[in-house]
């Protein structure tokens, strides 16, 4: 059986990189970067302003102060200067506003006194004081932003700058989400005797949706056999799910595991998808499927993930698997989920041949240090809520102690 490293090594290695897209500025921010962004201009484009002031020659203003000045021009910002400024003047500059020949400095306007056409001013500058020279930031042509960077708001104003419109990114793959089971019904439901609310379907969308911006959750589906084959058919055929929705990655949930109404990895393989792994060495989520689908020309082929239906397990799983193959196919870092090194409040007996993923609290006022919450186990989906993510404990019979180092996997924060 897998372990969890080698298990995600096997997710991992099914991962191919998705095409690019020309995105809007306005949908850039988050998504990877596919080309190289060049400055096609100086930054600033003149030397500027950074205060409102007087444009002055600092060599002026030697001695004791005050100095006074004629003012020779006004220039606002997106203005630009009449002339130059010669020895014994100034202009009133704001912001922002190109700074005229000959001045090197601005002296703010707190420290000055206009009067008609001339201004006192009472503080003395260095030449370059309040001064943006041409090209500081970045010259024309310079590299500003690679391949592969994840845009952020500053590199979104940095594209803007630069003249793009529009960026070509890495395609963000679009995800399904279904969940399977004779005993679901809808959250607007009374559940009858023996059923239960399909908890899963909204929880996965909202899980794997705050790390990916485009989880559809599908309509549940029955366990049977025939229902569930003509169903995964049509998801990753070419007429697609209910609205023609085709998903890049679909992430099932329940109905895999041994039991006899477990019938989706027999379902998704007569669908024609090619099992990679079933089932991995951790606590919660060990029957873990996952598979590929049909090649489909340039975009990279579907990707299927069953997940067990308890809902913790269902977490775990996105968090070790389904998450890190997102990342990658994104062109994001390709590696293990983020952990903590964090240390135990309180000690805990790890027992078994499986890595344990355990709900776990940060102690208030105490950074770096996790309680274990008391947990029943993967259907207990009320203690994760509680919970700021999962304390590890490797497989293996260990009794920790209180302070003792182990990694923490955090629950994503929401935004
Ligand atoms: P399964 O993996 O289908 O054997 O389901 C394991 C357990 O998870 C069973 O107790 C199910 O009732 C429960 N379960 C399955 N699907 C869901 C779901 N969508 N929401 C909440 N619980 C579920
Ligand atoms: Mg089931």
């Amino acid at each position: 059986m897998h372990t969890v490293e080698s298990a995600l090594e096997a997710v991992l290695a099914e991962c191919r990189r998705y095409p690019a897209v020309e995105v809007p500025l306005a949908a850039a921010n988050g998504r990877v970067l596919d080309e190289e962004v060049v400055a096609d201009l100086d930054m600033p484009p003149f030397d500027k302003a950074l205060v409102d002031g007087y444009a002055v020659r600092a060599g002026d203003l030697t001695g004791d102060g005050p100095w006074t000045l004629e003012v020779v021009d006004e220039i606002d910002a997106g203005s630009t200067p009449r002339g130059a400024v010669g020895a014994g003047r100034a202009a009133l500059v704001m912001t922002g506003a190109p700074l005229p020949e000959g001045a090197d400095a601005v002296v703010m306007l707190e420290e000055s006194a206009r009067d008609g056409a001339v201004v006192r001013l009472t503080g003395s500058v260095r030449s370059g004081q309040n001064r943006l020279e041409q090209g500081r930031e970045y010259r024309r042509g310079e590299v500003l932003l690679r391949p592969g960077e994840v845009l952020n708001a500053p590199s979104v104003g940095l594209l803007a700058a630069t003249g793009h419109p529009t960026v070509r990114v890495v395609d963000r793959p679009l995800v399904g989400v279904v969940a399977t089971g004779d005993e679901l019904v809808d959250p607007a439901a009374i559940p009858g005797p023996g059923q239960i609310r399909n908890s899963n379907g909204a929880m996965l969308t909202a899980l794997i949706g705050g790390l990916w911006n485009g989880a559809v959750a599908l309509p549940p589906l029955p366990d049977r056999q025939a229902v569930l084959r003509e169903s995964f058919g049509r998801l990753l055929g070419a007429e697609g799910g209910p609205g023609s929705f085709r998903p890049d990655v679909l992430v099932v949930s329940g109905g895999v595991s041994a039991g006899r109404r477990d019938l989706v990895p027999a379902a998704l393989e007569a669908a024609g998808v090619r099992p990679v792994l079933h089932k991995v060495k951790v606590k919660p989520g060990k029957p873990l499927w996952y598979g590929v689908g049909p090649e489909r020309g340039e975009r990279p082929p579907v990707l299927v993930f069953g997940l067990p239906g308890n809902p913790v397990s269902g977490i775990v799983s996105v968090l070790l698997f389904v998450a890190p193959a997102l990342a990658a196919l994104e062109g994001r870092r390709a590696g293990p989920a983020r952990v903590e090194r964090v240390r135990l409040a309180a000690g805990y007996a790890h027992r078994g041949p499986r890595a344990t993923y355990h709900p776990a609290r940060r102690v208030e006022g105490e950074p770096g240090r996790v309680e274990t919450l008391a947990w029943a186990g993967s259907a207990d989906l009320r203690t994760v809520a509680l919970a700021d993510g999962f304390a590890v404990f490797p497989a293996g019979d260990r009794d920790y102690g209180a302070g003792d180092e182990v990694e923490f996997l955090p629950l994503p924060s929401t935004p």
